[in-house]
């Protein structure tokens, strides 16, 4: 059983962040932000892909004008993502559910004070967004681009907000590689309670990302530190929210949707597995239930996961058994399974729903 780190809760938008709230999923878009309709599309993706709360990147100041039509044509909470110029951070904080700035590049102490001053007008939180890459140069010159900087930069611009009276802050420390991400969230979690974003940044494409990702944010779920989440890879939208969620699944974080057993193949073989397991995870995939199914593919090991699983399938010879709750509930030929097996998982899913 994780044990959660007990942290302070905030609100982006109307999703919960820390104080147990279940963990979300964030996600950004890659479009010119400034082109509403493709953002507009990108967000609607996201959202239908299962992520919780969405960030835009801001740089110019066409893209903090596009603002407020894109938050009118979406439901999804809105961060925008601010580095360098204050002003920008100022036209955002007038619409978006949350702010993500690196104080220490957003400019003088003042300009930190006006961003401030307008998220705390519409209550709205600040994500203090340290990156190993843009530390400020008094941590970088002392730590170099370590954990121990990250935490340096960190703690410096807590304070900084918290002197201007303003604790309404989750804070995320990414850096490009697993080892020093995982060293910073540790080391800071004991120091305050506020909710942390989790992210090794710059990840890579699908399968790299998915690897960091896994043994990064994984491991730091299993301490019980991390309030959301997002998962970096160079690729398609909707690949982050699918790894992202089996990366809760999988640390034993969330407890929704399918656990699927699969055996690996081997020369017993006696189906086209990885087609039917592919098949079977498209077809579940809204599925809501936390249910456990497994699918082998021989009488091996089939008939011992499937005592324990929900719904399964044992594939013999040209035929195989669906069972559910270890019981035999059809044997069939096995380009019916599938579809055998797919009903079974609705209808227990529709019991439980
Ligand atoms: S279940 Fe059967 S086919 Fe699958 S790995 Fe085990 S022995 Fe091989």
């Amino acid at each position: 059983m994780i044990k959660r780190y007990p942290t302070k809760q905030i609100f982006v938008g109307n999703v919960a962040i820390g104080g147990n709230a279940p963990i979300s999923v964030q996600s950004m878009t890659f479009s010119k932000t400034a082109d509403i309709e493709a953002t507009v599309a990108q967000i609607k993706r996201l959202h239908f892909a299962g992520c919780d709360i969405v960030r835009v990147a801001v740089p110019q100041m066409e893209d903090a004008l596009a603002l407020k039509s894109i938050k009118e044509q979406i439901s999804l909470p809105l961060v925008a993502d601010i580095h360098f110029n204050h002003r920008l951070a100022l036209i955002a904080a007038e619409v978006v559910d949350c702010i993500r700035i690196n104080p220490g590049n957003i400019g003088s102490k003042e300009r930190v004070k006006e961003v401030v001053k307008a998220c705390q007008a519409r209550n709205i939180p600040i994500r203090i967004g340290v990156n190993a890459g843009s530390l400020e140069k008094e941590f970088l010159n002392k730590y170099g681009q370590t954990s121990e900087g990250m935490v340096a930069s960190a703690e410096y611009n807590i304070k900084f907000l918290e002197d201007l009276g303003f604790d309404n802050i989750k804070i995320s420390l990414k850096a490009s590689d697993v080892q020093r991400t995982v060293d910073a969230y540790r080391m800071l979690r004991p120091k305050n309670s506020y909710p942390f974003h989790l992210g090794v940044t710059e990840a890579g494409t699908l399968f790299h990302a998915t690897v960091k990702s896994a043994i990064g944010l994984g491991s730091l779920l299993l301490d019980g530190i991390g309030d959301t989440m997002r998962v970096s890879i160079t690729g398609e939208l909707e690949e982050e929210i699918k790894v992202a969620r089996a990366i809760l699944k999988d640390s034993g974080v969330a407890k929704d949707g399918l656990n699927i057993i699969s055996c690996p193949t081997c020369g017993r073989i006696e189906a086209d597995l990885v087609k039917a397991v592919g098949e079977i995870e498209e077809r579940t995939a809204h599925i809501k239930a936390a249910l456990n199914v497994s699918v082998m593919g021989c009488v091996v090991n089939a008939i011992g996961e499937a005592a324990h699983a929900d719904v399964a399938i044992a594939y013999g010879k040209g035929k195989g058994l669906v069972m559910v709750k270890g019981e035999v509930v059809a044997n069939l030929d096995e380009n019916e399974l599938v579809d055998r097996f797919v009903f079974e998982v609705e209808k227990m899913a529709s019991k439980i729903d």
